[in-house]
């Protein structure tokens, strides 16, 4: 971890904004999150920046902005095609929904702007003209330490705004840090407002907690602080089978770095349609929730070792080439790897073998079939060519347009 802010890695019109926003007699600081990453060595990707100067000040005084969020006191400067979002010190008003303030303050006084931020190492500025560090809170020491401390008294804080004990779990992933031990007892006497963050919010924060190199330390906390029963209250409490949530928190680290891989290892005792309700009502993506049902509905569980090749290939067709491999790596952070060595050596025995997976790819064709059968295109048809492939899977030495056609004939005038 760096000790300061190395000043050459402020993107040069960063650095020009603020200057900018100094000689015009404002304060203006890079803050947040960019100021922690870049402190912790970690790349930056979004230089967030905040000054002294009103919104409508700073319109003025660049030729190039958008009015991003200007009720809150966010313009978006543009400079040489980057954009940078530059807030006004505020202060929040009450709460009284649980995530938004009712009313928005403008102030002069960089502290007062960090005390309305969640945790002490996201409550760090940096004026990149002076190069003086503003750490009210103690955020510097608490980065060393790799802690999440809130700013000032934790119930409050989290009593504000829902979102906040969500962040908390999510960083401890994200960051590898721990909860300090006061914040993290404030999380339980909170989750009355947890209920009222948006279901936008709690899929944002848990695909940044799933795309962390150990998922597995945010959930924990989830689930210890009661956070993981109020967003989905579908799955089996951890209390009741901490075996069974010991072995999904060590698959979820253990799976492929992919969202959907992972939230299907995470949630894989979730009912198959009580899985799929919940990620429609929280709003994961149509691709995010077919990708995560598939591999969901596919596990090889239980004992594939059994498997006759038939069962295999069969397998193999309801999953689909494509899927095969990504549920053969879900399953084996939820499996013993050995037990599923051997059919993951099976299934790609078959891909590579050529085994048709359906009615298109036999080695007959519907046209074939209806000039020798003299059939036209109907539902016999097509229960017909469904039988075939039926025997295929039984049997792939049958996939040839011989025996195809033979088959084929038997099942057609079946005889008397
Ligand atoms: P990430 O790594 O997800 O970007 P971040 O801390 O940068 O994490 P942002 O949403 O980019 O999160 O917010 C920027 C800064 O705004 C935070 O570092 C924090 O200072 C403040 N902030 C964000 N959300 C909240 C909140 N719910 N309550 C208080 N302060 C917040
Ligand atoms: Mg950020």
């Amino acid at each position: 971890m760096r000790s300061e802010v190395d000043p050459a890695a402020i993107p040069a019109p960063a650095r020009e904004i603020c200057a900018a926003l100094r000689a015009d007699g404002h304060g203006a600081w890079v803050v947040g999150g960019c100021v922690r990453d870049h402190l912790l060595g970690r790349a930056v990707s979004d230089w967030d920046l905040c000054t002294s100067a009103r919104p409508e000040r700073v319109m003025r005084l660049f030729p190039r902005t958008i009015p991003t969020g200007i009720a809150h006191g966010t313009v978006t400067v543009v400079r040489d095609h980057e954009h940078f979002e530059v807030t006004t010190l505020r202060g929040d008003g009450d709460y009284t929904d649980g995530r938004r303030p009712d009313a928005v303050r403008f102030l002069d006084d960089i502290d007062d702007d960090l005390a309305r931020r969640d945790f002490t190492v996201n409550a760090i500025a940096y004026d990149p003209i002076s190069g003086v560090l503003v750490d009210p809170h103690g955020g510097l020491d608490d980065l060393r330490r790799g802690l999440l401390r809130a700013v000032g008294d934790p119930s409050l804080r989290f009593g504000e705004d829902g979102l906040r004990v969500l962040r908390g779990a999510r960083f401890t992933a994200s960051l590898g840090f721990d909860l300090e031990p006061a914040t993290e007892a404030a999380i339980p006497g909170a989750l009355h407002v947890l209920r009222r963050v948006s279901p936008e919010r709690v899929r944002e924060e848990w695909l940044k907690a799933l795309k962390a190199p150990a998922p597995s330390r945010a959930f924990a906390v989830m689930a210890r602080t009661g956070i993981l029963a109020v967003n989905i209250p579908a799955l089996t409490a951890p209390s009741k089978d901490p075996a069974e949530w010991e072995r999904s928190l060590r698959a979820v680290d253990a799976c492929p770095p992919l969202a959907t891989s992972r939230l299907a290892a995470l949630l894989h005792t979730v009912e198959a349609p009580l899985l799929e309700a919940w990620l429609r009502m929280t709003k994961f993506s149509n691709d995010e929730r077919a990708t995560v049902m598939t591999l969901r509905r596919a596990l090889p569980l239980g004992a594939p070792g059994g498997w006759s090749d038939a069962e295999v290939r069969r397998w193999l067709r309801k999953v689909g080439r494509g899927a095969a491999r990504e549920v053969l790596d879900v399953a084996a952070s939820l499996e013993d790897e050995d037990s599923l060595e051997g059919l993951r050596a099976r299934v790609e025995a078959a891909i590579a073998a050529g085994v048709p997976l359906s009615v298109a790819e036999l080695a007959i064709d519907g046209n074939a079939v209806m000039a020798a059968l003299g059939m036209t295109p109907s539902r016999a048809l097509g229960t017909l060519l469904s039988g075939l492939l039926e025997r295929v899977l039984d049997d792939p030495s049958r996939n040839t347009p011989e025996a195809l056609m033979e088959l084929a004939r038997e099942a057609h005038a079946p005889p008397r």
